[in-house]
């Protein structure tokens, strides 16, 4: 999945620079960590300072993965889907925690947003190879087993218990942006003054650069990939898009991307990407999905009552759609 929708310009010099009167540096390091391109920049007193930090923080995103990640059979995450139907499973208070916070913002958004989507059959291929659309109950059946309601969470006992066989949770929509918030916090105990996690395209940020400058995000234009129009600063806070997904498949004349509603088993439609400002990056993560799902209507009334969160929407026809709160610089022009 490539991200182009949002760049980050703050790192157009690569590397590590100094300014003279400035005795801060800016190291900056670009790597494939949970599957993606992450990228993080610190600020440090000088460069050896930085290269340590940013070991830290690959060790730290490291770590995370181990924890959360579906695929590695050996992680907490592996073993609650492997039990499910059968018992609860104890788990550390980190992944219970983030189960709990991710059923939480799935029972906000009404389950766009749900961990529990792993469960679904997956009747839908994006390859070209799918000639015939699914039938009305072929589709009902693949969503079965969904459900962040089901989910047995048992607090003083510390566990998870998914309680029908087959049953599966994932964190595909929520583990970067959980990994580039938890990142930032260990950097800022260990003294880091500032940086920039970006985890695949969900970014969050504290201080500033090494030149005092804040750091800012690029928003692409839909229609043309290779251009930015509009410069936002990001302060103490983050980012994160869901979409652009460069496969589509037509159905009955209609453009449908591989995210998959977990309330109906559909595909989506109308919507080519979204961006979420909110202060974490996890809930960023989380309700980029969740507004993607939604689409472009419910999605924008959802985020407009939300505080302290906006969101852009690019449709289907490179329209723009901005909640309430999204104030753009004059000179953005958003007609195509
Ligand atoms: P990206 O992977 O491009 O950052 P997202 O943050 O939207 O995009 O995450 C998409 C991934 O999240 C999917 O590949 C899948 O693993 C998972 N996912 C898809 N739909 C949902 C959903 N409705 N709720 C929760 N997770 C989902
Ligand atoms: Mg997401």
């Amino acid at each position: 999945m490539r991200k182009w929708f949002v760049v980050i310009v703050s790192l157009l010099t690569l590397g590590v620079y100094a300014q003279d009167n400035d005795p801060f540096v800016s190291v900056n390091k670009v790597l494939k960590l949970m599957g993606t391109r992450f990228e993080i920049t610190v600020v440090a007193a000088n460069e050896e300072i930085g290269y340590i930090n940013i070991n830290e923080a690959v060790a730290e995103i490291e770590r995370i993965e181990k924890l959360i990640s579906s695929w590695n059979i050996n992680s907490e995450t592996s073993e609650i889907n492997r039990f499910a139907g059968m018992r609860p499973v104890k788990v550390s208070q980190e992944l219970f925690d983030l189960i709990k916070r991710a059923i939480n913002i799935a029972k906000i958004t009404d389950g766009a947003f749900d961990i529990t989507y792993a469960s679904m059959d997956k009747i839908w291929k994006f390859d070209g190879s799918m000639k015939v659309f699914p039938s009305e109950e072929r589709i009902k059946n693949s969503i079965a087993k969904v459900g962040f309601e089901k989910v047995v969470l048992n607090e003083s006992e510390l566990t998870v218990y998914l309680p029908e066989k087959g049953m599966k949770i994932g964190f595909g929509a929520i583990g970067k942006g959980y990994a580039a918030d938890k990142t930032k916090k260990l950097l800022i105990s260990k003294g880091v003054k500032a940086g920039l996690i970006n985890a695949g395209g969900d970014l969050t940020s504290w201080g500033t650069k090494e030149t005092g400058e804040k750091w800012l995000v690029g928003i692409t234009n839909p229609l043309d990939k290779d251009k930015v129009f509009s410069w936002l600063p990001i302060v103490e806070s983050s980012v994160a898009t869901s979409g652009n997904y460069e496969k589509f498949v037509h159905f009955k004349g209609k453009k449908y991307t591989h995210i998959i509603n977990p309330r109906t088993g559909y595909p989506t439609t109308g919507v080519k990407s979204v961006t979420i400002f909110a202060k974490d990056a996890e809930l960023c993560d989380a309700l980029a999905t969740a507004v993607y799902v939604m689409g472009v209507d419910a999605g924008l009334h959802f985020i407009n009552q939300l505080d302290g969160v906006e969101v852009l929407v690019v449709d289907d026809e490179n329209e723009i759609h901005k909640s309430s709160g999204v104030v753009l610089d004059k000179s953005t022009n958003f007609k195509k």
